[in-house]
């Protein structure tokens, strides 16, 4: 087995098999290596059945005391049942329709059961326990990872697939000398990898995670390092006193007045033109600050200048609405504006390229469409891209290549602290936006458990009746092995019962992106009151008559998510709630959760976000909303992102250019791969 061969080389991998793990993006072997565990199970073996709690989970010992019977129960259920005799205690295993299993297992062997017990009768049995033979070994405590899964592949499928890899102790290739591992405490690359699968302890998770942020933190920083050459630019803008008088003009002609925070941003950017170096800003601000506008003045300024320019937002669907409002700014100043996204008519595309490329159109609005390779510019002078977060660098880069090194704006909501900025993206200046618009409603968040889900659903209904809409957001898209309520399952429950009157529509990331496009956008125009889907809706969508937010088990996402789904409610003038629905008893998830309920300033959730959860505090950890990493979380890592930073300079000091250039190509590959 080699690590690029395909997945086909594991054994239980067929042709159907393998289309679920493509599903999953696992190609090959190497894919399956590097397709983390998002959490782990720990399984220890019981001592005594008498101290069990029916209904816990626990390994038992036993050994098998008779060879099994198999019995009929009804129509084609059939029961196949065992006694056993352990160090624990006498107990019974049995299984569903898996008649089979009388011949596997032997009388008189010994096995390790895993599974619920229960207690009926006065017998404690195991219902449907995994198991595996005494000699397979076991320990007393067993951490087992768990995957993200599709329909049609198990944990058990994941599992078995990723100990095969690792049976194979694959070479993993190694690119810091022991030396450099040796003076941060790191792992070497090729253990972390086998220990974030396969840990002992919790340790080693921590450990084995440690190794890989660092990992994809050297890599992104020495990505910038490289997108750094690209920074010099010939654009050079004279912004002299009549063109301020005209930036004033456009903005006495807004329906409102500026806030202090969005006067600041534009007031920076001038000064950044002035300064006649490339700008490469970023604008964080939270939901609902108002970047919108101050993209629409950046552009204007370049207009006046005779440049154009480019926003580019990550969905057609906010492509639309940027389309709307900009227009709507601009075009009486004599601005030509133009969208540009995937299923255009092709004589409607052919004009709109046209006219970017004779520079008859000044400013053009788009999805990823816009940095196809037919798209050509007049004379690009400025690239914004909205909710950063969505892409990946390398899309930047490309989009920045169509002019002769655009300036550049770069707007997101979501609040990442300075340092980690700075660190992060060396190349970008940061500013914020801290001010809010007046007039804006706070959204009342509360936490509930799932037993008052129907209390809500009556809610929904008596706002729907005051023609207003909801969103209900899941974890999951499709029922996994876990209890996290998934979108189609709850999408389904709804529209049989408490929903069966009320338009309801499902979206998830699964989903064709024009089918998704098209209902995403019968929500924003009202044809559906109700909309189920996963976070999918995170990114900035804008219907001001959406009043409720429901979120289910809303201890699976980080804080930052949370806020920003809630963002998506409270746009209009009608008063608005965020439900937070969750069962979990864990003591912290909750008080993370009431952050949210007496906090709607993404900056300080995101501080306390940290606090709350402290570094080195993982077991179990999420994918995040940034396509270039899986498993550094930016306002945790803040150490890791220091020890990255080190590691790299010391690459730099001592000319280790072809290790360099091996992980910018490795990077390079990675994001290449993001779309
Ligand atoms: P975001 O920062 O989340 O992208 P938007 O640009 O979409 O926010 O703005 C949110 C809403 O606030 C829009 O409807 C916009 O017209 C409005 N808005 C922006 N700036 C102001 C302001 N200074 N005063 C009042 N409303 C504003
Ligand atoms: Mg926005």
């Amino acid at each position: 087995m080699n690590r690029y061969e395909t997945i086909r080389r594991i054994k239980g991998i067929g042709e159907k098999k393998e289309t679920l793990y493509h599903r999953l993006g696992i190609f090959n072997i190497n894919d399956l290596l590097y397709y983390y565990p998002w959490d782990y199970e720990s399984r220890e073996v019981i001592d005594s059945l008498d101290e069990v709690i029916p209904g816990d989970k626990w390994v038992v010992k036993g050994t098998l005391m008779d060879s099994g019977i198999v019995k009929r129960i009804r129509g084609n259920l059939s029961i196949t049942r065992f006694s056993c005799k352990g160090e624990a205690g006498v107990f019974d295993v049995a299984w569903f329709n898996i008649p089979y299993l009388k011949n596997t297992l032997r009388k008189n062997s010994t096995y390790y059961f895993y599974g619920k017990i229960q207690k009926k009768f006065g017998r404690y049995v195991l219902e449907n326990p995994e198991f595996k033979h005494e000699k397979e070994g076991q320990n007393n405590r067993e951490i087992l990872p768990k995957y993200s899964l599709t329909k049609g592949l198990t944990q058990k499928d994941l599992r078995k697939a990723v100990a095969d890899v690792l049976d194979q102790k694959l070479e993993v290739e190694e690119y810091l000398e022991d030396s450099l591992l040796r003076e941060h405490d790191l792992l070497g690359k090729g253990d972390a990898i086998y220990k974030i699968h396969r840990p002992k302890s919790k340790d080693e998770v921590i450990g084995a995670r440690r190794r890989l942020v660092i990992d994809e933190l050297v890599e992104i920083q020495a990505g910038f390092k490289y997108f750094k050459s690209l920074n010099k630019t010939k654009i050079r803008l004279n912004v002299d006193r009549e063109d301020e008088g005209k930036i004033e003009a456009l903005k006495s002609s807004l329906p409102f007045v500026l806030t202090k925070g969005q006067q600041e941003v534009v007031g920076t950017i001038l000064d950044d033109l002035k300064k006649r170096k490339r700008m490469n800003r970023l604008i964080q601000g939270d939901v609902g600050s108002g970047k919108t506008v101050v993209a629409a003045l950046a552009q204007y300024i370049f207009f006046l200048k005779g440049y154009q320019s480019v926003i580019m937002a990550p969905t057609e669907i906010l492509a639309r609405q940027h389309e709307k409002t900009i227009k709507a700014f601009l075009e009486p100043f004599g601005i030509k504006v133009a969208l540009v996204v995937g299923g255009m008519k092709k004589n409607d595309r052919k004009a709109v390229l046209e006219g970017l490329k004779d520079g008859t159109c000044h400013l053009a609005i788009g999805t990823h469409a816009i940095i196809q390779s037919d798209t050509e510019f007049f004379n690009l002078g400025l690239v914004i891209t909205d909710e950063q977060h969505r892409f990946g660098v390398e899309q930047r880069s490309k989009l920045m290549k169509k002019g002769s090194s655009p300036h550049v704006l770069v707007m997101s909501a979501t609040p990442i602290p300075r340092t980690i900025s700075h660190a992060l993206y060396g190349d970008l200046d940061v500013s914020t936006i801290n001010t809010m618009p007046k007039g804006r409603k706070a959204i009342r968040t509360h936490c509930i458990k799932k037993s008052r889900l129907k209390k809500v659903y009556g809610f929904i209904l008596e706002e729907i009746q005051k023609k207003r809409q909801a969103f209900i957001v899941c974890p999951e898209i499709e029922q996994g092995e876990n209890e996290n309520v998934s979108a189609s399952e709850l999408y389904k429950d709804l529209i049989d019962s408490v929903f069966s009157e009320t338009k309801v529509a499902l979206v998830h990331g699964k989903m064709r992106a024009d089918k998704k496009e098209e209902t995403m956008g019968k929500f924003s125009r009202g044809e559906i009151d109700v909309l189920v889907s996963t976070t999918v809706v995170e990114v900035g969508i804008d219907v001001p008559n959406a009043t409720v937010m429901l979120i289910m088990d809303a201890d699976r996402f980080g804080l930052a998510t949370l806020h920003q789904l809630r963002g998506r409610v409270g746009r209009g003038s009608y008063e608005s709630w965020c439900i937070l629905a969750t069962d979990t008893s864990n003591e912290k998830s909750l008080e993370r959760l009431r952050v949210l309920e007496t906090s709607n300033d993404g900056f300080e959730i995101a501080q306390r976000d940290f606090e709350l959860r402290g570094p080195g505090d993982y077991f179990g950890f999420k994918q995040h909303g940034l396509p270039e990493f899986k498993l550094t979380d930016l306002s945790r890592d803040e150490k890791e992102i220091e020890t990255a930073k080190k590691i790299l300079d010391t690459l730099v000091d001592n000319n280790k250019t072809e290790t360099i250039e091996k992980i910018i190509q490795s990077f390079k590959k990675k994001i290449d791969n993001i779309d």
